[in-house]
C-alpha cells in the first residue's frame, strides 16, 4: 500500500460548475479548450475581494503597495495599479512594466541589490523613489542626479537588526545583501540631504511568507522602533516609511490563514501611539504573495497514465518550468504537495494515490506527490492552486525547450 501525502488547503471560495472547477465564472476545461494547455488563470474578482478584506482590516491611513514581482503579467499588474497606492519594483525590467501598466511614477518605489547605472539614470529621469542599498549605490545615484539634472529621490532601506519570526524568507537580521547596516543610515541621509536630493525615508523588509499574526505584529512594533531610532539620530521626520510586508498564504498541509484583523487592529493601536518624530509620516506595507498568489491557478492536461512498481503516476504537459515552486525547488528545503485537484472532477471523493509529474526529463519535475484524487485518465485537468504568485514569472520557462505558459485574467 502506498502511504498518500496530504495536500495542501485548497483557498477558499472556488465554485464549481457541473462537477468543474470554475474560475471567474468559465469552467477549467472551457478555459483549456480555447485558450490551450498548460494555462495559468488568474481572477480579477479575488483580486478584487482579497484587496477589499484587506483594506477593511487595515488601519485607514496605511498604504497599501503591490510588489509586482510576485506576478508581473500585464493585464494583472494594471488590476493591481487600479487597487493598490504603490507598486514596488526590484528591477529597470519592472520598471519599464510599472509605467506601461500605468503606475503614476511618484507611487512606484525601486528596491533591490544591483541597480545598474542605466536603471538608475531610468528611475531617475521618471521621477520614481529608489530605495538605496548601500553607500556606493547612494553615491551613483547622486552623481547620475548631477548628471542628469534632476533632484532623485531617494529612500534607504535599512538592513534590520531583527527578522520575521517563521518567514519562509528571512530579509533581514545579520549580514545582508540588501539593504544598509544600521550605522550606515544617518550618514548616507546627511550626504543625501547636502547634494540636494529629496530623501523619502525608510525601507525596512524583514521577511516574506509568515502566516503567524504575532510574528508580524512583533516585527512591525520592531520596524516602527527602529524607524524613530533612525529619525532621531538623523534629526528629521522621514515623509514616508514602508514597513515592509511578509504576510503569508497557505501553501502546505497543516497551513492556516494569517489572521489579518489581528495585524490589522495591532498595527492601528501602535500608529495611534507613535513618537513625535513619525507623527506626520506616511506608512505603507509592500505585499506580493498575499495579493495575488490565492486569485491563480495553474491548469495543466495529463498527457499519459502509467504504472511503475505499483505507483501510479499521471504526466501532464506542464512542469516545473513554469510552476517551478510547486516542484518544491524554489527555496524549499522538504518537498511538500501545494494544494491542486483533477479540475474536471473537482469536489469528487479520491479513490486512488497518484502521483503527478511534468514532461520534463528530470526527477525534479513533480508537480505532486502521492496525492489522494479522484480516478484521472488522459485528457483530464489537473490544477495546482496558489499559482497567482512566482509562477509563470519564477519559472524557468526555456528550460528544455518548452517555452511559457499562457496566462490569462478572467472576470
Ligand atoms: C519579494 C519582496 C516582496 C514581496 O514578497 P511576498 O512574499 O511576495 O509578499 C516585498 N518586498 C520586497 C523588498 C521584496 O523583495
Amino acid at each position: 500500500m502506498i502511504k498518500t501525502k496530504p495536500t495542501g488547503p485548497i483557498p477558499p471560495g472556488y465554485q464549481t460548475i457541473a462537477g468543474e472547477l470554475a474560475i471567474g465564472g468559465q469552467k477549467a476545461s472551457a478555459l483549456v479548450t480555447e485558450h490551450g494547455s498548460p494555462l495559468f488563470v488568474y481572477s480579477a474578482g479575488r483580486l478584487d475581494a482579497r484587496m477589499a478584506q484587506l483594506r477593511d482590516a487595515m488601519p485607514d491611513a496605511l498604504h497599501l503597495h503591490y510588489a509586482m514581482k510576485a506576478n508581473p503579467y500585464q493585464p494583472v499588474l494594471r488590476h493591481m495599479v487600479g487597487l493598490v497606492d504603490g507598486i514596488d519594483i526590484a528591477s529597470g525590467g519592472e520598471l519599464r512594466m510599472a509605467l506601461e501598466a500605468e503606475a503614476a511614477p511618484e507611487k512606484i518605489s525601486f528596491a533591490g541589490p544591483g541597480k545598474r547605472d542605466d536603471e538608475l539614470r531610468q528611475a531617475i529621469e521618471a521621477g520614481v523613489t529608489i530605495n538605496i542599498e548601500s553607500p556606493g549605490e547612494c553615491d551613483r545615484a547622486l552623481q547620475i542626479g548631477k548628471a542628469v539634472g534632476k533632484k532623485p529621490r531617494l529612500a534607504i532601506r535599512v538592513n534590520p537588526d531583527f527578522d520575521l519570526k517563521g518567514s519562509g524568507m528571512k530579509m533581514g537580521g545579520g549580514a545582508k545583501p540588501f539593504g544598509m547596516d544600521i550605522d550606515l543610515v544617518a550618514p548616507a541621509v546627511k550626504k543625501l540631504l547636502d547634494a540636494g536630493a529629496e530623501w523619502r525615508g525608510f525601507h525596512i523588509f524583514a521577511g516574506s511568507q509568515a502566516l503567524s499574526a504575532d510574528a508580524i505584529i512583533e516585527t512591525q512594533a520592531h520596524t516602527l522602533e527602529l524607524a524613530a531610532r533612525l529619525a532621531k539620530t538623523i534629526g528629521r521626520s522621514p515623509d514616508h516609511v514602508n514597513l515592509g510586508g511578509g504576510f503569508g498564504i497557505p501553501y502546505f498541509p497543516g497551513d492556516e490563514q494569517l489572521d489579518i484583523v489581528k495585524v490589522g487592529q495591532a498595527l492601528s493601536d501602535q500608529l495611534a501611539r507613535l513618537p513625535d518624530i513619525l507623527s506626520s509620516t506616511q506608512f505603507a506595507i509592500e505585499l506580493g504573495r498575499y495579493l495575488v498568489g490565492e486569485a491563480g491557478v495553474y491548469l495543466t492536461r495529463i498527457v499519459d497514465r502509467k504504472q511503475s512498481q505499483g505507483h501510479i503516476f499521471l504526466v501532464t504537459d506542464g512542469g516545473l518550468h513554469h510552476q517551478l515552486a510547486a516542484s518544491g525547488n524554489f527555496g524549499t528545503v522538504v518537498r511538500r504537495n501545494y494544494p491542486a485537484a483533477i479540475a474536471n472532477k473537482f469536489g469528487a471523493e479520491p479513490d486512488e494515490t497518484v502521483s503527478v509529474v511534468g514532461c520534463l526529463c528530470t526527477p525534479l519535475d513533480r508537480l505532486n506527490d502521492n496525492a489522494a484524487m479522484p480516478t484521472a485518465s488522459v485528457g483530464d485537468i489537473v490544477a495546482i492552486f496558489c499559482a497567482g504568485a512566482y509562477g509563470a514569472t519564477a519559472s524557468p520557462a526555456n528550460f528544455l525547450g518548452q517555452g511559457a505558459a499562457r496566462e490569462i485574467l478572467v472576470a
